[in-house]
Formats: structure tokens, sequence, C-alpha cells
């Protein structure tokens, strides 16, 4: 037998990027360095309908998304943007917005100078700027906006509308080679290329690096890892995470997660998205919901207090359990965007809901507060953990609105400003 050793606990590896920082009024979001993975979403209403817009923004910002891109793709659009931002100053919503421009940035940029201030970001696509000998100048206009107003930019590279004339070129190149590579990896090449290259281009027109991002979106996991590997090797600027066209429900979720958590892990990626596409009716902010869960599951944030809840088996036949674990876990995300600001902290608590008396007791005294539900043929009763001691037993009807009336107390007693000012003078 191998002698006893300590295991090593795992935790993610520290990232190496440049910090950026992404401005709107007072609020400054840093990106990269030793600031936090952050979310971000995009919008999917027409930019020209303003309110629909500020509307939809408002509901991914309180669902936790730090920044929010917006389609720019028309005059109109160009012209919409300054009015969504005063629309969300009125509805006190400061997250910092984003353009996300393709084939007429240029243009929009220059003749639409409120859109150029009103936005915080610009996404510059480099396939999508120009061909030919219009390609450097265009990109070189977006650049010169981005200088004029101190923004930031994120060169962001889409295997979906990647460069051409790059591609060819490598693939012209790859065919002289001895022994030709696959031609995935002449695309991985041209996407690393095209983003670093135009990085670099930006650069020596007098863009800070501190003021670039990059990103190379891919929709095949194994690429998403391969392709970001390589990119955080060959370089150092802050670098946009996402699988594009990731699908939608459980399938963009499970290949979103997958291909992000490997990459977190490495300490690749500095901001964060999941492009999952809606179920008809489903709110747009789940991307930010699994975003953020991705984060918080990794240990790399933390956003809302957490919910374990066992997985049910034949110990419970009835549906009060699933019941409650979902109702708990709704009334702690509906009421964060309060909580966040009047319980400082609220987001580290922890909250066990289990099923029967197996693992029910152990898990609830690990949390913060805990509930061992009766299982099968188990006395109608259900014991309540609070700091890991059982303080009282629930019966009857009224567990579920019992319960959630505990919880509500908890957090007033531990994160409300008694709680505070009980532990400053404790
Ligand atoms: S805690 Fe009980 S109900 Fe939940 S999975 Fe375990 S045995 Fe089943």
């Amino acid at each position: 037998m191998q002698p006893c050793q300590a295991i090593e606990v795992a935790q993610p590896q520290s990232r190496h990027s440049r910090q950026a920082r992404v401005v709107w009024g007072d609020r400054v979001v840093t990106v990269g360095g030793d600031a936090p993975v952050r979310v971000q979403s995009m919008t999917n209403t027409d930019t020209v309908d303003v309110i629909g817009t500020a509307i939809q923004v408002k509901e991914l910002a309180l669902a936790g998304s730090e920044m929010v891109r917006l389609t720019v793709n028309t005059p109109e659009a160009a012209q919409a943007v300054p009015h969504v931002r005063e629309q969300l100053d009125r509805m006190g919503i400061d997250v910092p917005l984003i353009g996300d421009f393709h084939y007429n940035g240029h243009r929009l940029l220059t003749d639409y100078p409120a859109c150029a201030q009103a936005l915080s970001k610009y996404r510059i696509n480099p396939g999508n700027v120009g061909k030919g000998d219009k390609r450097d100048k265009q990109f070189g206009q977006m650049i010169e906006a981005a200088m004029r107003w101190d923004k930031p930019v994120r060169i962001g590279v889409n295997w979906g509308s990647l460069d051409q004339e790059l591609l060819v070129s490598l693939m012209d190149e790859n065919s002289r080679r001895a022994t030709p590579w696959e031609a995935r990896q002449v695309m991985y090449e041209a996407l690393i290329s095209s983003a670093i290259e135009s990085a670099r281009r930006a650069e020596d027109m007098g863009l800070a690096g501190s003021q670039i991002l990059l990103s190379c979106k891919v929709s095949g996991v194994q690429d998403l890892i391969s392709v970001y590997r390589e990119l955080a090797r060959r370089c150092n600027y802050a670098l946009h995470l996402g699988l594009t066209e990731a699908g939608m429900g459980t399938k963009g979720t499970v290949a979103s997660t997958t291909a992000l958590s490997i990459l977190l892990q490495e300490g690749i990626g500095d901001t964060i998205r999941v492009s999952l596409t809606p179920q008809p009716g489903e709110s747009r902010t789940q991307e930010v919901v699994i975003a953020s869960e991705i984060l918080q599951a990794l240990g790399l944030r933390i956003f809302v207090p957490s919910v374990t809840a066992c997985p049910g088996c034949g110990r419970t036949t009835s549906s009060t359990f699933q019941e409650l674990a979902k109702q708990i876990d709704d009334f702690l995300r509906t009421q964060m965007p309060v909580w966040r600001h009047r319980y400082p902290g609220v987001e580290t608590l922890k909250v066990a809901v289990m099923g029967c008396i197996v693992n029910g007791p152990g898990e609830s005294k690990h949390a913060d507060i805990g509930i061992s539900l009766p299982g099968t043929g188990e006395a109608p009763a259900a014991p309540v953990f609070i700091d890991g001691e059982k303080r009282l037993t629930l019966r009857g009807e009224g567990i579920a609105r019992e319960f959630q009336a505990i919880v509500e107390t908890y957090i007033e007693k531990r994160f409300g400003s008694a709680g505070a000012q009980a532990e400053i003078h404790g």
C-alpha cells in the first residue's frame, strides 16, 4: 500500500490575462487579470424597440448579467442606442451596454457619435468588417472610434463568419506542407491568427492592449477547448469565452457547461456567455442563470444562496419534497435583486431540502439551514436544522410556507443590519 498523503484540493488555476475596464458612468466593470470572471448576455429584441430592449436588458441585469450586448445593425438601431441607455438610467439600471457590429460598424460608429458614446464596449468581428482593400480601412475606422471615445473592444472571431481570404491562404500554405494538417487544425489556426493579428493591428494604431479582449467562438466542445488553450498560450489579452450556437434546452446547457468548465478550471476565460436558444416562451434570462451557475459550481463566484436537494428516490413517493425544493430555490432567486443590497453576504447562505432520514439530517446539518422531509412510511414530521443543530419540527399542510418564513427570518437576523450590528458589537 502507498504511504498515506493528503489528497490535493482541486481548484481552478489562476488566470494570466491583462485587465481591461468597461466603464459606464460611475460604474466600472473590471475584466481579466485578477478580476472575477464576468457574466455577459445578449438581447434578442429589435434594438429599434427602445422600451422593449431596455426592459429585456433590465431583466438580464437583474438576473445577474454584468454586461449586456445589443445588436447594432442599422442606422435606426444606432440612433436607438442612446435612448436605450437613457431609459435604463431612468430605471436605475447601470449595466454597461456592448454594441455588436457586423459589416457596417465603421459607418455606424462614425455617423452616430451618440451611439458610440452611449456604448461601453464595441464587439468587432474581423471576418465581417469588409473584403479586400476595404477590410483594413474599415477595421481601422472602428478602432479609431474606440480610441476617440476611450472604449474597449472585443475582437470576436466566429467560425461561421471566418475571414475567408485568411482561411484560403492558410489552406494553400497547408497544401504545401510535407504532412498537411487536418482541415479542422487549419480552421483553428485561422481563428486564432485572425483574432491575434487583428488585435496587433489595433495596438499598432494606438489602442492599448488593456483595451482589447479576444474571442474565437466555435460550436463544438472539443474544438472550443483546443482553440482557447492555444489562444491563451499565444497571447495575454483578456478572453471572452462561449460556445457559439450551443443549441436549445438540455443539449445547449450541457455543451456550454462542459466546454466552459474545462477551460475555466484551466484558468482560461475572463468573461463568459452561454449562447442558448430559448425554448418557445422561455425567458432570455436562462442564459444568465446557467452562466452564473457554472461559475458558482466551480467555486469562482458566488451569486445566489445554494440549495442542496437530494434527487429523491423510492423513499419519496409524494411530490411534496420536489415542490418544496423548487419553491425555496425560486424564492431565493426572486428575492436576490433586493437582498443583494439589503443583506450583504446573503449569497453565501446554504440551504438543504432533503427527502428522507437516510441523508436528510446529515446534509441539513452541513447547511446553514436545512429541512429533512418525511419519506414514505416515516413519521409525518420534518425536522429543521439551523447552524447544524435541530431546532424545531414542522408538521401538517403548511410545512413549505413555515419553512420559507424560517429561512427569511434567519436571513434577516444573520445578514440584515440588526445581524450586522450584533456581529460588530458581539
Ligand atoms: S435522502 Fe432519502 S429520499 Fe433523498 S435520495 Fe437519499 S434516500 Fe432518497
